[in-house]
């Protein structure tokens, strides 16, 4: 189909690059968001092989492989410092046939504002409702303004409110049971190997660190916490205490952050939705299917979303109803499946039952990378692009 004009409510990751795929489809995009300045919620993120191939078909593959960090390797650790397994991930690369990219999040979405236009970006406007009829599909700001196309894309995140008109009702996240809190720090040695993703692990928690493009690593820290611990004042004494014991680089990385730059998160997903369309509106990304971040794919799932929706309109003429039906076809179960894993993984890393946390630290103790490789590699094998 051609001359479609599509709305984008939302400008974090998955908006953006579903303007840029539309674009690049040859439709008018217009791109609205709630925030007066767009700011990155979290730190850094791993954009795994599959979300850099829709960045690569999308003309940004320099620009990505830019801002990506060198990470070459794989290293886990115990919590007194001993390693675990450490492998190359070249067997990787070459299983998928691109490199994985780790990013600070400001690069990130600066990138995907450059390529998209950010005077083309309408800050200031939150979508409080959408309306469809036959032929339109209609958002509606606060403000009482009104924004009609062929197509509402809802990638307005976890939050959605665009996912409450495609339902008909609204969604309860799940606490996944434990905390994360992520940062970027000036890259050192004393820390961690520049090229290596790094994870220490003991206590059914985790420290890690990896590197981003401008010698900086993108760290976190991981603990199951109740909900309803309120976080201390001093968030590196906070770290210091989850982590006594721990190994030197740990201690020095906590040392080493600025507890201003640092987010404090409580982890939630959602369980898998039962569509992600309604006629003429369509979600995508977060608002989609939220993920614990335990597979490092919810980022890049809204990429493959991007990609396959901006596909499913070009490729038929049956019209939009017809091709939002087929997108959500083609993503409902590769989501619902990364959700489920990312949970089943979450729970395994967090303790939930502390027999399989620690059968998984004797594994990685005996691993030599080949099964790891082959769990990622999998899951990047199932995206769109091959
Ligand atoms: C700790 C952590 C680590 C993660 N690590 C990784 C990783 O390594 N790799 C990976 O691929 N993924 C990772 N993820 C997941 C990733 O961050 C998300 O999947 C991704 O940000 C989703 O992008 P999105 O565009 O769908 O939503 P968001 O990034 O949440 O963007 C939504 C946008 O919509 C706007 N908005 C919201 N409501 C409205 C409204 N009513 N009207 C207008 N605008 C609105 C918001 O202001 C925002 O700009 C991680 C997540 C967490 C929490």
């Amino acid at each position: 189909m051609d001359n479609l004009k599509v709305v984008v409510i939302g400008a974090g990751m998955g908006g953006l690059a579903t303007a840029i795929a539309m674009r690049h489809a040859g439709y008018e995009v217009e791109v609205y968001d709630r925030v007066q300045e767009l700011k990155p919620a979290g730190a850094g993120i791993s954009l795994w092989s599959n979300g850099v191939k829709v960045m690569n078909r999308l003309g940004l593959g320099k620009e990505i492989a830019q801002i990506g960090g060198p990470m070459n390797r794989m290293t886990y650790i115990n919590k007194v410092g001993e390693t675990l397994t450490d492998f190359s991930l070249a067997p990787l690369i070459e299983a998928v046939g691109q490199h994985p990219y780790p990013v600070s999040r400001t690069d990130l979405q600066q990138m995907l504002l450059t390529a998209f236009g950010e005077e083309d970006v309408h800050l200031s406007s939150k979508c409080v409702a959408v309306e469809q009829t036959e032929d339109k599909a209609t958002a509606i700001f606060e403000d009482g303004s009104r924004v009609s196309g062929d197509i509402v894309v809802g990638a307005d995140g976890t939050h959605s409110v665009v996912r409450e008109h495609v339902l008909g009702h609204a969604t309860q996240r799940r606490y996944a049971g434990y905390v994360n809190w992520n940062g970027l720090v000036e890259a050192d040695k004393k820390l961690a190997d520049k090229e290596s993703w790094v994870i220490y692990v003991g206590d059914s928690q985790r420290a890690s660190m990896m590197p981003v493009g401008g010698d900086r690593f993108y760290f976190f820290f991981d603990k199951p916490l109740d909900y309803d611990i309120e976080p201390p004042a001093d968030l590196q004494a906070e770290l210091a205490e989850h982590f006594e014991g721990w190994a030197e680089p740990v201690q020095r990385l906590i040392a080493q952050l600025d507890p201003d730059a640092t987010n404090r998160v409580k982890i939630h997903d959602i369980d898998p939705l039962s569509a992600f369309v309604k006629g003429r509106v369509a979600l995508i990304g977060d608002a989609g299917h939220s993920a614990t971040p335990d597979l490092g794919q919810g980022g890049c799932q809204a990429f493959e979303d991007a990609w396959v929706l901006a596909n499913s309109l070009l490729t038929t003429n049956l019209g939009v109803a017809d091709a939002l039906k087929r997108y959500e076809g083609l993503r409902r179960d590769r989501t619902a499946e990364v959700v489920l894993k990312a949970r089943k993984r979450a729970d395994m890393i967090h303790g939930k039952d502390p027999d399989r946390t620690q059968e998984w630290y004797d594994n990685l103790a005996n691993a030599d990378g080949d099964t790891i490789i082959g769990a990622i590699s999998g899951l990047i094998l199932q995206g769109p692009l091959k």
